[in-house]
């Protein structure tokens, strides 16, 4: 069995934008943001929950996007 290597690169897929969310970390609260391209508007989320919720402070935030692979090498 024969093996080639082959190269690759990866990149942000060109028809994609990076999205952040967030939910709350406070015991089975649950709560969400809505995601957004803009961090600044899922943050501003957070701090309206806390200010509606005083106990919950801390959020975990996500960063997602679409991966695309190609192939460097040329054809054969
Ligand atoms: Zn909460």
């Amino acid at each position: 069995m024969i093996y080639r290597f082959v190269a690759h690169r990866i990149k942000r897929h060109p028809d994609s934008e990076a999205t952040a969310s967030a939910r709350c970390l406070h015991g089975e609260c649950g709560w969400q943001a809505e995601p957004r391209v803009d961090v600044g508007t899922v943050d501003q989320q957070c701090m309206d929950h806390t200010g509606l919720n005083r106990e919950h402070t801390t959020s975990a935030r996500a960063f997602e996007d679409v991966a695309l692979v190609e192939c460097v090498e040329g054809p054969a």
